[in-house]
Order: C-alpha cells, then sequence, then structure tokens
C-alpha cells in the first residue's frame, strides 16, 4: 500500500488489491453495466416490465416500439430474447400473424386435438341438469374445468357422477375429498366443455342459467334433467309421524326454478314455487315423481 497526501492534507492510502468482483449469473466476464430509463433516466440494471409499467403504465411491446435502439440492459442467464423485449421478434411475430401458412403449419394440423361433439341424449341431459344444479365450470387460460360438488355421504352418487364425465368426456375425472368437511369434489379438466355442454362458465346465478331448450322441449330429455337437478340440488323428506312427504329442488337462480316449475307443470304436476325452491307435497305426486326421475337409484 502506498499512501498518498490528499489536497485536505489527509493521508488515503490507495489499495493495490483489488478483490475480484462477485460474478453475477449470466453476465460471466462481463461487468454488470447500468442502463438508463429512456423515460425518466434512472439508472437500472435492466430496464424491466415491472419499472416500465410501475413507473410509466407503459407495457414492453410499446417501449420497444419507442426507443427501437434501447439498451434495455443484459438479459438474465435463464431467458431469451422474446418479442416483448426485442423489436426484430416483435415485427417477426406481427408479420406471421397476418400469414396464413408458416413453417409450422403441417405440424400444427397433424397435432391439432378435436374434441368429439357430445351427443344430445338422456344421459348428456342428465349430466346438464347435474350440472346446472350442483356444478361449476370455470375458464382458466388454455383450458376449462368442470367441477361437480357432493356430499361425501353419497357415495353411490359420487361414483354416479364420475361414470357420466367418464363416458361423456372419455377421460378419468378426479375426485377430492375436502379435508374436514362434508364435501367432494369431481372435476375434470378439458378444452371447451362449456361450448360442448352449451352452458357459460362462471357465476351460475349472475349468469342467471336455465334449461337449455333442446332439453325443455323434449318429454325423455326433461326427466332425464330433472333427475340431475333433484339428486344435486334436492331433497326428499319423508315424516311418518305426520305423514307428511315432500321431495324439492333448492336452488337460488331463479330462471332455474322457472324451468324447473314449467316443467313439473307440464307433465302434470302441482309444485310449489318457493323463494329458493320448488318444492312437490301431494303424496301421490311426491311418489310417482320419486319413481319417474328414479331418484337416487343408480343400479
Ligand atoms: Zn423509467
Amino acid at each position: 500500500m502506498e499512501p498518498t497526501l490528499k489536497n485536505n492534507g489527509e493521508i488515503s492510502y490507495k489499495c493495490e488489491f483489488n478483490p475480484p468482483k462477485r460474478k453475477q449469473r449470466g453476465m460471466v466476464g462481463r461487468e454488470p453495466a447500468m442502463v438508463r430509463c429512456n423515460l425518466c433516466n434512472q439508472e437500472l440494471g435492466r430496464i424491466t416490465e415491472t419499472h416500465l409499467w410501475h413507473k410509466h403504465k407503459m407495457h414492453f411491446p410499446k417501449f420497444i416500439r419507442r426507443f427501437p435502439n434501447a439498451n434495455i440492459g443484459p438479459l438474465p442467464w435463464n431467458k431469451g430474447e422474446t418479442k416483448k423485449t426485442n423489436l426484430s421478434l416483435l415485427k417477426l411475430s406481427d408479420t406471421l400473424k397476418t400469414k396464413k401458412v408458416w413453417n409450422f403449419t403441417n405440424w400444427q394440423k397433424e397435432h391439432k386435438i378435436y374434441y368429439h361433439n357430445l351427443e344430445k341424449d338422456r344421459s348428456l341431459a342428465e349430466l346438464i341438469g347435474t350440472v346446472l344444479g350442483g356444478g361449476t365450470l370455470e375458464r382458466f387460460p388454455r383450458t376449462e374445468r368442470l367441477r361437480i360438488i357432493c356430499n361425501s355421504k353419497e357415495k353411490e352418487h359420487i361414483l354416479h357422477i364420475a361414470d357420466m364425465l367418464r363416458t361423456k368426456f372419455k377421460k378419468l375425472p378426479h375426485i377430492f375429498k375436502r379435508p374436514n368437511k362434508n364435501a367432494t369434489d369431481v372435476y375434470i379438466y378439458q378444452c371447451k366443455i362449456s361450448k360442448r355442454l352449451g352452458l357459460s362458465t362462471g357465476n351460475k346465478i349472475e349468469n342467471n342459467v336455465g334449461i337449455p331448450s333442446w332439453i325443455k322441449h323434449n318429454k325423455k330429455f326433461a326427466i332425464s334433467c330433472l333427475k340431475g337437478l333433484f339428486e344435486t340440488d334436492g331433497c326428499f323428506v319423508e315424516d311418518e309421524d305426520n305423514y307428511t312427504q315432500i321431495i324439492e329442488f333448492k336452488n337460488n337462480c331463479k330462471r332455474l326454478r322457472e324451468d324447473v316449475y314449467s316443467i313439473l307443470c307440464r307433465l302434470g304436476y302441482h309444485p310449489q314455487f318457493g323463494k329458493n325452491y320448488i318444492r312437490l307435497a301431494r303424496k301421490t305426486e311426491v311418489y310417482s315423481f320419486k319413481k319417474l326421475i328414479n331418484f337416487r337409484n343408480y343400479s
């Protein structure tokens, strides 16, 4: 070490030994160069989407278009250039969007998955009833999930639903018992489930779902659909002391209750229209309806 005299009279020691700087990942042999943001002039290790959005409410493609020659800094070791960070890739992507044929067209055709249409029959009508009653349809970026929530105690019902899903979608459904709860989910992931069922994804009450018209206007299909609805959202109560029997369908969606009500009327029943239920309470009607839909009989 060599002592040197500063202008203010202090003595400083200039260190001859420079400890090696820790190399950063992906920048082997390169100094981590700082770059300046073209918008706010802030010094950054790299111009990131986070910075652009946080500070300037701007996404990368717009930034790249505006500053094609901007130095955005070194890329992380595990990332390559994308259309978000590179103008020429962005242009290429834009060009390919307008073209009908490109290098991978044949490959895409060979590997395209075709989802078979679901045949409109009694089992589909029953499945739609089940979905309307106790199911949810959720959309994900690349797939959809159909989930039916069941009572864990009703094992036969769970197996019946799983079997319906397996035969309709040609895929084994998952069965998941929620811990510490009396609920079991039966679910399946596949593309275009909602389109093929003719139902919309999301909240059933907000969407104000109803029974599809191809089911409503066919007696056999309507009965199968009622089976699905009553088995998921319904109950049968037999009170021998009071000589009362009821079979009812409970649901908060008004349009669904109206549809169930009108089908029951057309079948010759006298249902009660409640705030959140449709109920049959005449003794002969309860038993004949139970027999008609083969309520909770899966043999
Ligand atoms: Zn900035």
